[in-house]
């Protein structure tokens, strides 16, 4: 590699050959973009020499390293152990060649605001991913890849990411493709230029990424004795619980949960790890219908209130008229209809209206002695598919539910539910809300071939609000 003049200055000593520091003299964000933490991935290697050969900075600081010069000429991953995992903050040091130049590597990277480290995945297939916490998400949108992946710095520390966050910097490793596959040198080219951009080192617009799928590092495998894997497995491959995925010796190896597994691979030893295993963060939002929006989630609303209300406990059939009554109701602006999406696709919904506008006249009449039906919100109907539930979207949804209620003006939410003992009893009066003493809601339900009674306690709660 040709000599490149660089200014050391900030630097007590050097013995890592290829630094290359780029200063503006202006201030702006001190960013370090790391290649060759293991030896044998190319994509950082590659496109740091290339970008460096005409890189012009205009803010802040820019420090491209050439990590590990050794295994890199030898062409393996490191020389005598990965020092992905040396950068521990507190590791007391033994001797190996890795470990020294882990802590010169501090030394140096510990003096920026973020640094990037580029590697390569050893999986075939595999697309380009992301390994950071929850302090880089800012800078995602920079990042050519969807998938990003959090929780090392819990399960997997070690690594330059796991070093910078632990002294409140910023770190995030990027998984360029495939170690052997060319197409990741300029992939790795493109996103340094692009992230510099975005931190300003650069002065130009960034490209934004913007669709992004998040998954949670849930579990480390380290063989106990000799792992095989049952067959190849590209990284993000969806396993189902109890799927297996390789023998431990003559053990079999089952996937512990509904996962994704990555860096899966044969391992003949305790001391490195055969596969990860990582959860889908699902990326829920909540939004409320309106006349905008009215017409995109009507089927989607449509098929899950029939398919919902089908299933146990309800068991109660609906027509699509049936159910595209309830939605019309929306159209009201007394009226709070919310959807939980899931990308597009609605999962979960929640309803409330004025009671006054309420088409059951025997329950407004039981009512009207104790509220002012015109100043009340009725909670109608809170459904989540049964594959969402437990993840708190319900809660959310009588959350935001009740906030609508407050911003709208009214003085009193009121519901319908089960008797003393039910889950959602015990979930409103942790809301504050109140059991109307002595009255009680009785009406038919719409249940399969059951001429059935459905008799129900009032909750109410007031608002803060005084219209
Ligand atoms: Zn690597």
């Amino acid at each position: 590699m040709s000599n490149i003049k660089i200014n050391y200055k900030s630097f007590n000593f050097i013995k890592i050959e290829n630094i290359f520091l780029f200063s503006s003299n202006k201030p702006g964000k001190k960013v370090c973009v790391l290649g060759g933490i293991h030896g044998n991935e190319i994509a950082g290697i590659e496109a740091i020499k290339n970008i460096i050969k005409n890189f012009k900075i205009e803010n802040g600081e820019v420090c491209f390293i050439i990590c590990n010069e050794k295994a890199i000429q030898e062409n393996k991953r490191y020389i005598e152990e990965d020092l992905n995992r040396c950068f521990l903050k507190n590791k007391s040091y033994t001797n190996s060649y890795e470990e020294n130049l882990a802590k010169e590597l501090k030394e140096i990277i510990s003096q920026f605001d973020i640094c990037l480290d580029i590697h390569n995945s050893t999986t075939k297939n595999t697309e380009p991913f992301v390994i950071c916490e929850k302090n880089a998400y800012n800078l995602l949108d920079s990042i050519n890849a969807e998938k990003v992946v959090s929780n090392f710095d819990n399960l997997e520390p070690g690594g330059t990411d796991y070093y910078m966050n632990s002294i409140n910097k910023i770190g995030l490793c990027v998984e360029c493709g495939y170690f052997k596959d060319k197409k990741s040198i300029l992939f790795a080219e493109n996103l340094i230029i692009n992230f510099l951009k975005k931190t300003n080192n650069i002065k130009l617009n960034y490209i934004k990424y913007t669709k992004k799928k998040y998954f949670l590092l849930n579990e480390v495998y380290i063989p106990k004795t000799d792992f095989k894997l049952y067959k190849q497995f590209n990284d993000f491959e969806e396993l189902k619980k109890n799927q297996i995925i390789g023998k431990d010796g003559n053990n079999l190896v089952y996937s512990s949960f509904n996962s994704v597994i990555l860096f899966a691979k044969d391992i003949n030893n305790n001391t490195q790890e055969a596969f990860l295993l990582a959860k889908k963060i699902d990326n829920i939002k909540i939004i409320r219908i309106d006349k905008d929006n009215y017409e995109i989630y009507k089927d989607g609303f449509i098929k899950i209130y029939k398919e919902i209300f089908s299933q146990a406990p309800y068991y109660e059939i609906f027509s699509d008229e049936e159910v595209e009554k309830i939605y019309q109701l929306s159209k009201l602006e007394t009226t709070v209809t919310l959807v939980a999406l899931d990308d597009d696709n609605v999962i979960g919904l929640a309803l409330g209206i004025k009671l006054s506008t309420h088409i059951d006249t025997d329950f407004k009449l039981l009512l009207k002695n104790h509220f002012n039906l015109d100043k009340t919100f009725y909670n109608a109907e809170l459904a989540v598919l049964a594959k969402y539930r437990g993840q708190g979207i319900g809660n959310e949804l009588i959350k935001k539910r009740i906030k609508f209620a407050e911003k709208m003006g009214y003085n009193i939410i009121c519901m319908r539910t089960k008797e003393e003992g039910s889950m959602s009893m015990s979930l409103y009066k942790k809301l504050d809300f109140k059991l109307l003493n002595g009255v009680k809601s009785i009406s038919k339900t719409k249940k399969i071939n059951i001429d059935d009674e459905d008799i129900r306690v009032i909750l109410y709660k007031r608002l803060a609000n005084k219209t």
